[in-house]
């Protein structure tokens, strides 16, 4: 098993590192790392945020763990070489085109929900949101018109994009409470129509999974008056960007939700992917100890479940991770005091103690 770890900048390495110490404690065997540079440090040290060298490694890889990129030094530096579109760049490179960010309440942490904390205790739901296509990769331009300038962007799906990112969130939703919601616009945009319609064809093949149709701006409005009826939403890029924000937001701290980005190859473990949390390099804490690194715990987790086949090892780390946040050992962005390596430090003796 060979994971490429991609700590980044700010606080990308803090996080991963307690992820490492983590991954450690689970003492798997036969498990190689290999660690590259990605975003602001690579741009220093090697003139590119991703180098050649560490697309390579994250290709030969069965999984990568991502920390964060963004470097506000780099802020200034022509598109091409700012540290965002190391990411951007992995996830095309890799075909990693299905995104899950799963979002779920904590107990004991309902408060810090904006949501009355009878809402926010019913938040289980999971995010898969279509990452290669949509009006962000479609032809777009300026053009003159009566009216001044006009901008203009293509957006477009074709059955084969929104299949293979159905199938994902079927399968996903197999794993879960098999019910399955598929977020659009059929109403009015031709693309959701074709979207809604393949949907609708795929559904034959999962029997089990209890399929319906939301508009987007409705399932906008149920996800913050009623969170709990929801289990998978699938969506495409753009609605996705949106509500998987939304629905992280619902639940609280930045600082503890991960992510993972999906593509189609098939490792001897599992589902090639890309695992990171879903805050950025948060330079106005880096290098202070600060930094939560559940995130980055619980992006390992998801990583060991969907491209290393180590279910029981993500649950442990789960249930770990759960059982600290109930102990109090919280960080600052929970209204607590523990410093980065507490937190890490913590989790890893709760996991010690449920093995
Ligand atoms: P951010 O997520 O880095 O930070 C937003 C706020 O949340 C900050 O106040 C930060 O201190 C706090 N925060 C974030 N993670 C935290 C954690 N683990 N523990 C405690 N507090 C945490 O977003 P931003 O400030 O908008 O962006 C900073 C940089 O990160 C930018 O360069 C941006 O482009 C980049 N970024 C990268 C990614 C990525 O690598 N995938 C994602 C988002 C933003």
């Amino acid at each position: 098993m060979k994971i490429a770890i991609l700590p980044g900048d700010g606080i990308g390495p803090e996080v991963t590192r307690e992820a490492l110490k983590v991954l450690d404690a689970l003492a798997l065997p036969q498990l190689t790392l290999f660690e590259g540079d990605v975003g602001g440090i690579a741009y220093k040290r090697q003139g590119h945020p991703l180098p050649a060298e560490t697309l390579e490694m994250a290709r030969a890889a069965d999984a990568v763990l991502f920390g964060a990129v963004g470097d506000p030094e780099c802020d200034t530096l022509p598109r091409e070489h700012r540290p965002e579109q190391a990411i951007l760049g992995l996830r095309s490179e890799l075909g990693l085109f299905a995104n899950l960010r799963p979002a779920a309440g904590f107990p004991g942490l309902e408060d810090l929900s904006p949501l009355k904390p009878e809402l926010a205790r019913g938040i289980d739901l999971l995010v898969v949101r279509e990452l290669n296509g949509d009006v962000y990769f479609g032809d777009k331009g300026e053009r003159d018109s009566a009216g001044g300038r006009e901008g203009w962007d293509d957006m477009s799906y074709n059955e084969a994009e929104v299949r293979r990112i159905a199938h994902s969130a079927f399968r996903a939703a197999q794993k879960r409470r098999k019910k399955l919601t598929s977020v659009d616009k059929a109403n009015v945009l031709e693309t959701s129509r074709i979207w809604r319609e393949t949907v609708i064809e795929l559904a034959g093949e999962y029997p089990d999974v209890e399929l319906d149709h939301m508009y987007v701006d409705n399932a906008a409005m149920q996800l913050v008056r009623s969170p709990g009826q929801f289990d998978v939403i699938v969506t495409g890029n753009l609605f996705g960007d949106i509500l998987s924000d939304q629905a992280s937001a619902c639940v609280g701290s930045i600082g503890l939700l991960a992510s993972a980005s999906l593509g189609e190859r098939t490792t001897e473990f599992g589902t090639f992917g890309l695992y990171e949390p879903i805050h950025g390099s948060a330079p106005d804490i880096a290098g202070q100890g600060k930094a939560n690194p559940v995130a980055s715990i619980l992006s390992l987790a998801m990583l060991l479940r969907h491209s290393l086949g180590r279910d029981a090892d993500a649950n442990r780390i789960e249930r770990a991770v759960a059982a600290s946040l109930s102990s109090e050992v919280r960080g600052a962005d929970l209204g607590g005091n523990a410093g980065t390596q507490e937190i890490g430090d913590a989790i890893v003796r709760q996991l010690q103690a449920i093995a």
